[in-house]
């Protein structure tokens, strides 16, 4: 329902939860966040309020500068916190809004080449499709390239990898996803408003758009993976 990632200087945790609270207008039942910490993807979730994500916060907080978060409105597996997003398979985490049409095919094709899947979701075949690309050698940015033509339906994605703490890919078909251009960070939200703590610096992917993010770079590509400009805009939202 609510996407943001956050390349950051300090720690982001704090930082994408007050983003998410942005997003609470929007209705869910569960949330989470997964930040790099020495390079390795750690998770919270709680299911209902962002408050309840607050309390595991402040009970286990979670270091690092890089991160994704969601506000979940389930559409496939009950609000739980297993089926609460970040997902994670081996070296990559996402978080998704809309639904993947196929992902019952997709979920006995990962699982025939060895994935356990733990959700009841249609998003975790995502991070295990991706996964898999990159544990046969491809980068991340060629193995998000190889599957995001695979997936049928509407979503937005936000991609977190392990080992990779100057890397965010993004993805929108379906569902609305921009990048937030800040000094030194960068940022990816599911709306102006969810980007609103950060930057008004704003470019709106378009419809089969991908980009991959650093600190201090953004490189956006269509549907046929062509590298495309889109435009920056100000936007009028303010935090
Ligand atoms: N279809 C996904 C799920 O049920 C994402 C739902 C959403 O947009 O929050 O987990």
């Amino acid at each position: 329902c609510g996407i943001v990632g956050v390349l950051g200087r300090v720690e982001v945790a704090p930082r994408i939860v007050d983003s998410l609270k942005r997003l609470e207008y929007r209705g869910y039942d569960s949330a989470g966040v997964a930040t790099l910490v020495d390079g390795q993807l750690v998770r919270r979730r709680a299911e209902g309020k962002l408050r309840n994500l607050e309390s595991v916060l402040e009970n286990a907080p979670l270091a690092g500068s890089a991160g994704i978060g969601h506000t979940r409105w389930a559409t496939h597996g009950a609000p739980t916190v297993t089926n609460a997003h970040p997902h994670l398979a081996g070296s990559v985490a996402v978080v998704h809004n809309g639904i993947i049409e196929n992902y019952l095919d997709l979920r006995d094709e990962v699982s025939a080449a060895g994935a356990v899947l733990d959700t009841e979701t249609d998003t975790e075949v995502v991070a295990h499709l991706i996964n898999l690309a990159m544990a046969a050698g491809k980068s991340p940015r060629d193995a998000v390239a190889d599957v995001l033509p695979r997936l049928k339906g509407a979503f937005a994605l936000a991609l977190l990898f392990a080992g990779e703490d100057d890397l965010l890919i993004g993805a929108r078909k379906g569902s609305p996803l921009a990048i937030g251009h800040g000094e030194g960070e960068m940022f990816l939200g599911s709306d102006a408003i969810a980007l609103s703590p950060f930057t008004d610096r704003i470019t709106y992917l378009e419809e089969g758009d991908w980009a991959v993010l650093t600190r201090s770079s953004v490189d956006i590509f269509d549907r046929d993976n062509t590298q495309v400009a889109r435009p920056e805009a100000k936007s009028s939202v303010t935090s």
